[in-house]
């Protein structure tokens, strides 16, 4: 009988408890970390277009902000559940912690699928979330950035609100657009970041990215600039998907003319370009790399066994589940986890916050460029951490950021 899977907080719990065995750390400083600092619940009544009312749940989470103010993305979702946020927040504290930039880890999250709402519904649900939380979030505190089901239009709206209340704010939230203090380079981050590091890690497992072969599972803002990015290094796209469906062509996609189709028709499906296979499929493609960009736990014990790749690159957060995970470790696939993978959006929010704090705008080249120097500083100590210890990427990468959370709550003394 297969184990049943753990779920993503579950996950994100057991990863953090087996660092704490690795590092030894203590009972007490394991509970005050599986738990989050604090959290709201918020229940957000907003006029509809007909004239009706309706009540969407909205959560946000601050998991730990020993190193910095609270910072993660608010998703739009109707799966953005208390213990969902609970776990992508504790995700955050160690991104921040593991490339080293001055934050703590947060999370937000409304129940609701965007799409079924009108462009004047979501204002008015994005201001009532953003006034519900207002008083726990600031530029000195918590900042909300995109995830899933949110962009800078739903940035400037948060900003916009939350100035109302406590007057201009740039610095309140990011992944603004650019127009409203948003950074160059923003946008395209998590996509960019996630190359460098697919790049830095196929060195090290002796594959030359020229020419290297990718498989890419979402279409969203981190796999369509994923995919971009890719091609411009050299590497060659064989298959990328949306939530239809896949588009494969082993000689490499054309990308200009799929997402040429995917812009005129908003979906893969009947992309005359490639063959089209299953979102299920793109995952067992043999490829160099893979990598899920999409949603959590695509990779389950089900289809783990199957995957063909040398090289999962972790661009959605918790894209292969608990079990999975160990079926690829006894497999030597290599892994780089989501908490290093994704990290260059948030990495770029820093920089944009920055920014705003300077009342100074960097250029693009500039943003790319410490974009690399500080992702790369966060692989390198993976690497480290991982040879020093004979640990996967994913346990050295927890063991890292585990380590500099710990030292900062001792370090001030508050416990
Ligand atoms: N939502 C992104 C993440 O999960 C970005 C967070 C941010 O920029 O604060 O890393």
């Amino acid at each position: 009988m297969p184990q049943p899977e753990l779920s993503i907080l579950e996950t994100a719990h057991a990863y953090f408890n087996e660092s704490c065995d690795l590092l030894e750390i203590d009972d007490g400083m394991r509970e005050v970390l599986l738990h989050p600092w604090r959290e709201l619940s918020v229940s957000l009544p907003v006029r509809m277009d007909d004239g009706g009312i309706k009540v969407f749940n909205g959560f946000r989470v601050q998991h730990n902000g020993a190193r910095g103010p609270y910072k993660g993305g608010v998703r739009f979702s109707p799966g953005a559940d208390a213990d969902h946020t609970r776990a992508l927040a504790m995700l955050m504290t160690w991104k921040t912690a593991l490339v080293d930039i001055p934050f703590g880890g947060a999370k937000g999250g409304v129940q609701v699928r965007p799409s079924d709402l009108s462009e004047a519904e979501l204002n008015r649900l994005t201001r009532r979330y953003t006034q519900a939380i207002s008083h726990i979030i600031g530029p000195q505190r918590d900042i909300p950035a995109p995830d899933m089901g949110t962009n800078a239009q739903v940035m400037a709206w948060m900003m916009d609100a939350y100035g109302q209340l406590h007057g201009y704010s740039p610095g309140s939230v990011t992944g603004k657009p650019i127009e409203l203090g948003g950074s160059y380079g923003r946008e395209a981050a998590t996509g960019r970041g996630v190359c460098d590091i697919a790049m830095l890690a196929a060195t090290d497992a002796g594959l030359d990215m020229h020419g290297a072969t990718v498989a890419i599972q979402g279409f969203g803002n981190v796999g369509s600039f994923a995919a971009r990015r890719m091609e411009e290094t050299g590497a060659k796209v064989v298959a990328l998907s949306d939530r239809t469906c896949a588009a494969y062509d082993p000689a490499g996609l054309d990308l200009d003319q799929v997402f040429e189709h995917k812009a005129r028709t908003g979906t893969l499906e009947g992309c005359p370009w490639g063959e089209t296979i299953s979102n299920e499929q793109i995952l067992e493609l043999e490829v160099d790399i893979l990598v899920p960009a999409a949603i959590e736990g695509v990779i389950t014990t089900e289809n783990a066994g199957n995957i063909r790749a040398k090289l999962i690159v972790e661009a959605a957060n918790s894209p292969i589940t608990y079990g999975a995970d160990a079926i690829l470790k006894k497999r030597g696939v290599t892994v780089i986890p989501d908490i290093l993978a994704n990290a260059g959006g948030v990495i770029v929010s820093y920089f944009e916050w920055a920014q705003n704090i300077q009342r100074f705008r960097w250029t693009l080249e500039r943003v790319n460029d410490e974009l690399h120097t500080t992702i790369s500083r966060g692989y390198e100590r993976t690497r480290d951490m991982a040879k020093e210890r004979n640990v996967t990427h994913r346990e050295a990468a927890y063991a890292v950021a585990v380590d500099a959370v710990v030292k900062a709550i001792d370090l001030r003394g508050f416990i």
